[in-house]
């Protein structure tokens, strides 16, 4: 690809969660499109092996370890980023956990937090600490301080038996990428979701595409068994790019066509 084809060149980019799965695809699409990606994720070393790919793609890359359903860390990671780079202009809140598979009856309330805690709460936090600093950039008139994109999925757009915790999760980060877009909207900030479908990422551990099919066999796809973190790093770049720049408060399902119940 040609400097000039580089369609986020000069851009910054933060992704949560980034060692992994769809937010590594993401921070390789971005720095392939020109980007300088800065990864976080829960372990050092993940985060690192990214931040070192992203590098191998000309573009520069940092390493932002933390828990981000901890308020200090995040405030800390925060504070980081804008001494090491002065502005945002792509924040992806990826960092997730998938569903522990209970019925609400039998699912503990231990689990019920954790996973508000690291699906939701993690975007609230991320979101309103680095929110603050991004309505200070100073830009042209015409142009906006930068853009919010939240991964949600399929489930925070349709409930359905066994995923008690993470689709109320997951429907909670729609419902804040709304209220977001709505607040930072004056702030020239746009927020939007991607709901992706069944994506093959480490999520589910070490298994083929073929047998993560097999076992969601209840779901029928258009035209491939699952999807690649690939296909959603495809619609991350088109809400980082500027021809999503009149776009914000949706939530774009990314699921080739997944049933939904
Ligand atoms: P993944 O490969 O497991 O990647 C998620 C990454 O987030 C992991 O590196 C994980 O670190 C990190 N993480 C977890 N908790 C964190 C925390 N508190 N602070 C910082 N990092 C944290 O999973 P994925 O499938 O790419 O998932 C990415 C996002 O997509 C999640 O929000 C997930 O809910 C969503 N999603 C996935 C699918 C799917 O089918 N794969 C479908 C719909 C939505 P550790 O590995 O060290 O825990």
């Amino acid at each position: 690809m040609s400097s000039l084809e580089k369609r986020l060149l000069g851009k910054n980019a933060f992704i949560t969660g980034a060692g992994s799965g769809i937010g590594r695809a993401i921070a390789l699409r971005y720095a392939r499109e020109g980007a300088n990606v800065a990864i976080n994720d829960l372990k050092v070393e993940s985060a690192e092996q990214t931040s070192r790919e992203v590098e191998a793609l000309g573009v520069k890359s940092l390493v932002l370890p933390a828990d981000v359903s901890d308020s200090e860390q995040v405030q800390a990671l925060v504070e980081r980023y804008f001494t090491e780079w002065s502005k945002l202009d792509v924040l992806v809140n990826n960092a997730g956990i998938g569903s522990t598979m209970e019925t609400v009856s039998l699912m503990k309330e231990a689990t019920w937090d954790r996973t508000m805690n690291i699906n939701l709460r993690s975007v609230f936090l991320v979101s309103k600490y680095f929110a603050k600093q991004m309505v200070k950039a100073k830009v042209p008139d015409d142009q906006l301080r930068g853009k919010i994109i939240n991964i949600s999925s399929v489930r925070g757009k349709y409930g359905r038996a066994h995923f008690g915790a993470y689709s109320a999760s997951k429907f909670g980060v729609v419902s804040l990428t709304q209220t977001l877009a709505l607040e930072l909207g004056k702030n020239r900030i746009t927020v939007n979701a991607l709901c992706p479908g069944l994506t093959l990422t480490p999520i589910y551990g070490n298994i083929s595409a073929e047998n993560l099919a097999k076992n969601n066999a209840h779901i029928a796809l258009a035209f491939k068994p699952v999807g690649m973190p690939e296909d959603v790093a495809g619609a991350a770049f088109f809400l980082a790019s500027s021809d999503s720049d009149w776009i914000t408060g949706q939530s774009l399902l990314v699921c080739g066509g997944q049933h939904f119940i």
